[in-house]
């Protein structure tokens, strides 16, 4: 049996969804285990957030309805579980939100909503809130719009026109995996295609190249190897030109007896390292010049639960060591453990006024220093 609110009136409604927003990722940039799902405690639906530029903010991040007719398995907002239903509308969204966002408290808003019916209802209701928004009241601030798998064409290119960021989750790295955790969406039509679209509305040169498209994989509910998804994440970036891909670890409900919590829990922060690894994999294709071809994995498909992946590689190239910080490229330095962008940058900078004779002569001797110091030379 589903349970329903009738009548929770708006904060009501707020705690409700923005509890099953945490799983939803935007512009969370932090790699840390769960850094990402912190919420702030002024209210459930203010989540701290790393800007693109590095800066620290808060977004309202809220579903505008958690009444979904969608099967997936991994989600625990899917038709026939039983848990509080409700659904904000979108007039009583903008002004909630619009009240944190003139008293400073928040720089935007994420919204995102579970397909109440129809995916062409929750479209519009999306549409509608951030319409009301940016005409009735010339909002012009960040709007993260999650778009929901299926839309049309003309609702994706209004979403794209109306915000500053779009999304759509990828879930899986390809369509049998999906079809393990869904019979009622289909990957290509559905999420790919979409996908596209944006990525073509969004492209350079084109009308709105401003805006950003990122996407999420759900991690470990459908059977998929990190190898696949690395995979798939190089591609996106690539082909597609995502501005962001989030990963988000599936949480198995464990409820049952001392035992299996102790065996849920390890089966928890087993997956949160693996959530960690692929994040550190994603900072390896978007700034270090990996390719996803340079990522090993073990032979069960996944990466090092004990080792990061620069790590892995590293002791993989013997060859490649040491590497001479006078005479390296950036992208050379930039493969070793330990050296970070802002200390390759230095280096460059330092190496062009003059030689430089050992680690000293980089930066202070911090732990990282000192991981770099056995695969560099002078
Ligand atoms: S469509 Fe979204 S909200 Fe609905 S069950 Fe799937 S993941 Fe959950």
């Amino acid at each position: 049996m589903v349970g329903i609110i009738s009548q929770p009136d708006t904060l009501g409604k707020l705690r409700i969804l923005s509890t099953d927003a945490q799983y939803d990722l935007a512009c969370a940039c932090g790699s840390g285990k769960d850094e990402h799902r912190k919420r702030n405690g002024r209210g459930g639906w203010i989540y701290p957030v790393t800007l693109p530029n590095g800066g620290k903010s808060t977004l309202f991040k809220t579903l505008l309805s958690n009444v979904c007719s969608n099967d997936c398995s991994y989600c625990p907002l899917h038709e026939g579980k039983d848990i509080r239903r409700c659904s904000l509308r979108p007039d009583e969204t903008a002004r909630a939100f619009l009240d944190y966002y003139n008293r400073g408290e928040v720089f935007g808003l994420f919204l995102s909503s579970g397909v109440m019916g129809s995916v062409d209802t929750a479209m519009e209701k999306l549409l509608a809130t951030v319409r009301i928004l940016r005409k009735r009241y010339q909002y012009r601030g960040y709007v993260h719009l999650k778009v929901i798998p299926g839309a049309c064409e003309a609702a994706i290119e209004e979403a794209v026109s109306l915000s500053s960021a779009v999304s759509i989750n990828i879930e899986t790295p390809g369509e049998n995996w999906l079809g393990n955790v869904s019979a009622k969406k289909d990957f290509l039509h559905d999420i790919v295609a979409p996908m596209k679209l944006i990525s073509k509305l969004t492209g350079k040169g084109q009308k709105y190249h401003k805006v950003k498209q990122t996407t999420q994989f759900v991690v470990g509910a459908a059977g998929e190897s990190d190898a696949e998804i690395v995979k798939y994440t190089g591609a996106l970036y690539e082909r597609l030109n995502l501005n962001r891909v989030y990963f988000s670890s599936y949480q198995r409900n464990h409820t049952q007896s001392d035992a299996d919590t102790k065996a849920g829990q390890a089966e928890t922060d087993e997956s949160l390292v693996r959530e960690h690894r692929l994040y550190q994999v994603d900072f390896l294709l978007r700034k270090y010049g990996f390719s996803a071809s340079d990522i090993i994995c073990g032979s069960d498909g996944n990466l090092s639960l004990t080792a990061d992946p620069k790590q892995v590689w590293a002791d993989a190239h013997p060859e490649y060591f040491p590497v001479n910080v006078n005479r390296a490229t950036k992208q050379q330095l930039l493969k070793v453990p330990g050296l970070g962008p802002v200390t390759v940058k230095r280096i460059l900078k330092r190496r062009a006024q003059s030689q430089l004779y050992d680690a000293e002569d980089i930066g202070k001797n911090t732990a990282l220093l000192e991981k770099a110091s056995g695969y560099i030379a002078f």
